[in-house]
């Protein structure tokens, strides 16, 4: 390829909308242009790099037993609304009418897809077990589309389907796609970490993210210094913390004016913060929740979620709280019905004695209210957000957060679809059973701009050479000057013809253009030839990761020594 022909239209100023330095460096460096919000045009460099992606998650999913086939994208209302899914899948989904006015989607994930073309033809257990996947664009019409790549509306997935005879069964196809994940990333070379994921209504440990470790991730993840645990903070289980014993104290009615946290609270009631409860109102479809956890503890709202068994849940508007008979800022479960309002308080709240919480009414707060005596919530659950200095929930060690990019997930899905939509083979013994199903997600596009947030300097991107959209870029300094010119396009042409992927900056600009570029796009290693290296019989090799620079002379095996470089980078 050459830099004059090449469709990689760089810019020289940031573009405001771009808030993480992916999003910032490929618009900049020609690889990206937006359509619409979270839509984007994948310019050639892109398109490469997301090609070696792709071809590396195929290579390991082959290598696995998957076997690659591609579904419609455009799916049929009607097999949503057997799995029970076209009514809570919500705004998130592209929805669309045809001309008979019949209701699809743009498939967000094909669990539905899949399964019913699987029922459809798998009827023995002689044909399982079974993975089929696929690599594709998905849609997704998300809340807040951001981050360029990260959190795209239309993205590229591959999507994974395992079927299986049993739960043992899917153990087994589970391992193979987690192992798969894990050469896939390595591969990508990237630092990543899989981590316990949630894994919704199914519970236990059914799923692990594959979290690239990046400052820029939308995720927190957890993991303790001492043993192997990790898990998202969404994800992670917590021990119930007890309080020492005391005697109840009769509750007592104190006014807090102008308290509005529980800072505010504990400071002017000179009370230590793990004496004091506080409170999250969040809306849902089955209304008002309000959670309840130890002042210094945060609410997670995932746990959350699965405990009232809701799709998803939002802040409480003041007229929810007002109807439930609260107020904002003084929230406490006494007098509130577990009946009327969903209450959940956190396990380690109904382990405390003689708690200050809110009374419900405006400026005032409760003292020595007692779990039991004094409130009984409609469900009492581990809800709160793990934090550091917890205790590791597996061996009690220390544990650290960090953020990561989720760039792949494993999920057990058990017979969840195969029982909804009657996907069933008959054994050995003729016995009709649900197939036991898996499924597994790797981020294509996602993966792309986690690669540029976690391998970038000032000057731009860094790529690992797996994934770089070409290895070598090959700059003849001066092309005035004829003699070294042709030598750096002879030396272009060598490095081609030995299988490396090359790039000749033939353009007249001078050095510190091209020098800028290269560095923006970050091709791993550049080739220099101009008239001084000539005239020493030597060509100029940069590194791109380390800066580090070789000599090599022109008489030598040079290409060896290239490829050698590229073997250790
Ligand atoms: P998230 O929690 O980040 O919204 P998800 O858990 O909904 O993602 P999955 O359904 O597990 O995503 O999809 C599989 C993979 O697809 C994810 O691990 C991620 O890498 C990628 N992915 C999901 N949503 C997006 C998106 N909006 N843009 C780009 N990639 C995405
Ligand atoms: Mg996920």
């Amino acid at each position: 390829m050459r830099v004059s022909k090449m469709f990689a239209p760089t810019l020289r100023e940031v573009p405001a909308e771009a808030e993480v330095v992916s999003h910032q460096l490929m618009l900049r460096a020609g690889f990206l242009r937006k359509s619409a919000g979270g839509m984007y045009n994948y310019l050639p460099l892109a398109w490469r790099v997301l090609k070696k992606i792709e071809n590396i998650v195929r290579e390991e999913m082959d290598a696995s037993g998957a076997q690659e086939l591609l579904m419609p994208i455009v799916q049929p209302a009607e097999i949503w609304q057997e799995s029970g899914r076209w009514g809570v899948y919500g705004e998130e989904m592209f929805r669309l009418k045809d001309r008979h006015n019949r209701e699809f989607c743009l498939g967000p994930t094909h669990e539905e897809m899949v399964t019913n073309l699987i029922r459809g033809d798998v009827r023995s257990y002689r044909q399982l077990p079974l993975n089929v996947y696929q690599i594709q664009n998905k849609f997704r019409d998300e809340r807040r589309p951001r981050f360029g790549l990260m959190r795209g509306r239309e993205f590229i997935m591959k999507d994974a389907y395992s079927f299986d005879r049993d739960e043992a069964g899917l153990d087994v196809s589970y391992k193979l796609m987690y192992d798969a994940y894990t050469r896939i990333f390595t591969r990508c070379g990237l630092t990543f970490r899989p981590v316990e994921a949630d894994s919704g209504a199914i519970g236990g440990s059914g799923s692990h993210e594959f979290m690239v470790i990046a400052d820029s991730g939308e995720a927190e993840i957890v993991y303790c210094n001492e043993c192997n645990y990790a898990a998202n903070v969404e994800k992670a289980e917590l021990h119930v913390i007890e309080a020492p014993a005391e005697e109840a104290k009769a509750v007592e009615e104190v006014k807090t004016p102008d308290c509005k946290t529980i800072a505010d609270v504990c400071a002017y009631l000179q009370l230590p913060v793990d004496k004091s409860v506080k409170a999250v109102a969040f809306n849902s479809e089955k209304g008002l929740i309000l959670c309840f956890v130890r002042g210094d503890h945060e609410v997670n709202e995932v746990k959350v979620i699965n405990t009232v068994g809701v799709n998803e849940v939002e802040m409480a508007e003041e007229s929810l709280l007002t109807e439930a008979g609260t107020v904002g800022g003084y929230m406490g479960p006494v007098g509130i019905d577990p009946e009327k309002t969903i209450v959940v308080v956190d396990s380690t709240v109904m382990k405390m004695h003689n708690i200050c919480c809110g009374a419900n009414k405006e400026g005032y707060h409760l003292l020595n209210v007692n779990p039991g005596r004094d409130f009984t919530p409609t469900y009492v659950a581990d809800i709160r957000l793990i934090q550091e200095g917890d205790p590791c929930p597996h061996c009690g060690g220390n544990v650290s957060k960090a953020r990561g990019i989720e760039v792949g997930q494993v999920f057990k899905l058990f017979t969840k679809y195969s029982e909804a939509m009657h996907a069933t083979f008959l054994d050995e013994n003729g016995k009709e059973k649900p197939m036991v199903m898996g499924c597994y997600g790797v981020g294509v596009s996602r993966t792309m701009a986690a690669a540029i947030e976690q391998n970038n300097d000032k000057d731009g991107m860094i790529w690992p050479v797996a994934i770089a959209p070409y290895e070598v870029l090959v700059v003849p300094v001066n092309t005035k000057d004829e003699a070294s010119t042709q030598k750096a396009e002879a030396i272009y042409e060598e490095l081609k013809k030995a299988g490396i992927e090359t790039v000749i900056d033939d353009r007249n600009e001078r050095p510190g253009v091209k020098f800028k570029d290269a560095d923006l796009i970050g091709y791993p290693l550049r080739v220099v030839v101009g008239p001084k290296t000539l005239a020493e019989g030597k060509l100029e090799v940069k590194v791109r990761r380390t800066g580090e620079v070789q000599m090599l002379p022109l008489d030598g095996d040079y290409i060896t020594a290239i490829r050698e470089l590229l073997a250790k980078l």
